[in-house]
């Protein structure tokens, strides 16, 4: 046996076979509470073998072992075990996750790593006072960002801002995160969408299917003509789209900074809303179309776990429900209907796409069947720095990532990037390729207009 096989078999061996399981020391009571009874078994099928950190972007770019997965888990075991509020070092490195999950794909041993810094993270904005700058910037973030309407406002006032964010002064962690906002702001906003009313977009032809859309929050207001793609796209397929009412905002983005209450209230009205479709007329999926948001549906069922009837059990069929737009058209059979375009995508799996969903192939083969030449960027596995809010939260970490990933994406010598998740576009569509939705690009090869950004990769092609 090469010397090389060691690392990776070993630890599946030994760890397992010798219950090398990580032993934790929680009292009874503690472990009464069900979110350390949960973090408790978490913890326990770690093996410590450290396999994670070779695929983890932060412990790739400052080599640190506390920036690692293995590094997050040994703080959070201490931290919750002591039953003490979270320290400094604590909150820094958690902070620093980007939550890519990534590690998730890598670990032997199943480690569920999502729901332990989930809970880490609602745990440090429990015991934690974060200097108050922060602490209002983490308002102002989780008061706009699920809101379209105030999300448009301040979208239009970052790009009024926005050529002057290399002036901004201050060396500051806040100062930088105000310049990464702001260059973040698209230079225009579009306007609202005919296509976003609340109602039902009738099957062409016979109905084949009938399904809800999440509409999203802040992919509707910077890109609605995702959500317009989407549509045309399923109409067009013979399935029925539903945007019901009382929808609104996934809650991943408050899910993600720890604030729990407002992340089960907006995940509470999406689930009233779509269990009165369920139980109405029916829906055959609950189609997303940003993949964050979608690994945030498929968890409904373990966020509402402790909830009682019949709001658990509501939330697991929604959660049940919830696909992904290209899981949905490869199951109702996606073709194109124009000759191939002659141009080559290079296809950027996101995070939650990839590793939150375990969504692989799906988008590629798609994108294959509607004529697109596909290439896959180098480091494929590794996150683009976007992650919601970490690009504003982590603006060195976010944009070393970002550099990163469009170095590798340039030197596929693709035309185009392709993507299923708002976050990544907008980290990404900045650079010299045109970043375009997947289902975008899937709609114009059977039939839609053809996408904005086209024009630019016809010029790179
Ligand atoms: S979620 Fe991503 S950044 Fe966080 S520990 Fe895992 S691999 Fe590293
Ligand atoms: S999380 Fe998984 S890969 Fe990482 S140290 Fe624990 S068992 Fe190993």
């Amino acid at each position: 046996m090469g010397l090389g096989l060691v690392p990776p078999v070993l630890p599946m061996i030994c760890f397992v076979g010798y219950s090398f399981f990580m032993q934790t020391l929680f009292t009874p009571a503690q472990l009464a509470d069900p979110d350390i009874a949960e973090s408790n078994r978490i913890l326990r099928s770690c093996v410590h073998c450290g396999m994670c950190t070779a695929t983890c972007p932060t412990f790739l770019l400052r080599g640190d072992e506390l920036d690692s997965p293995r590094g997050r888990i040994y703080l959070i075991k201490d931290m919750l075990e002591s039953g003490r509020p979270a320290s400094e070092l604590e909150v820094r490195h958690v902070d620093r996750c980007l939550s890519c999950l990534s590690c998730m794909t890598t670990c032997p041993s199943g480690v569920h790593y999502m729901h332990l810094v989930d809970h880490a993270r609602a745990y440090i904005e429990k015991t934690y006072q974060r200097p108050a700058a922060e602490r209002f910037l983490r308002r102002l973030l989780s008061a706009v960002l699920p809101y379209p309407g105030r999300f448009r406002l301040a979208l239009i006032g970052a790009s009024l801002a926005r050529p002057f964010a290399r002036l901004m002064p201050g060396q500051s962690v806040m100062a930088a995160r105000l310049r990464a906002m702001l260059s973040l702001a698209p230079a225009h906003v579009p306007s609202p969408s005919a296509i976003e009313r609340r109602g039902v977009f009738p099957a062409q032809g016979e109905r084949r299917g009938r399904v809800g859309l999440l509409t999203g929050c802040a992919q509707q207001v910077l890109a609605p003509s995702i959500n317009e793609a989407t549509i045309r796209l399923l109409t067009r397929m013979g399935i029925e789209v539903v945007l019901t009412k009382g929808q609104g905002c996934c809650g991943a983005l408050d899910h993600h900074m720890g604030h729990h209450d407002p992340a089960m209230r907006l995940a509470r009205a999406n689930i009233a809303a779509w269990s009165a479709e369920i139980e109405g007329e029916g829906l055959d999926a609950i189609v997303v179309n940003a993949s964050g948001c979608g690994t945030t549906l498929k968890d409904y069922g373990f966020m509402f776990r402790e909830e009682a009837a019949p709001w658990r059990e509501k939330a697991e069929k929604v959660a049940g429900l919830a696909s992904d737009i290209s899981e949905v058209l490869t199951r109702f059979g996606y073709a194109p209907s124009r000759p191939a375009p002659g141009l080559t995508v290079a296809y950027h799996a996101a995070c939650s796409l990839q590793h939150g969903q375990k969504i692989t192939a799906e988008p590629k083969a798609l994108l294959a069947r509607a004529g697109f030449q596909v290439k896959e960027p180098a480091e494929g596995h590794i996150c683009c720095g976007s992650a919601g809010t970490y690009n504003l939260m982590q603006p060195e970490i976010a944009g070393q990532l970002k550099e990163r990933k469009l170095g590798n994406l340039a030197r596929t010598g693709a035309a185009v990037i392709a993507a299923g998740n708002i976050g990544c576009l907008t980290q990404l569509g900045d650079g010299a390729m045109p970043a375009i939705h997947t289902v975008e690009l899937l709609d114009w090869m059977a039939g839609g207009p053809e996408p904005e950004g086209i024009a630019k990769a016809r010029e790179l092609a």
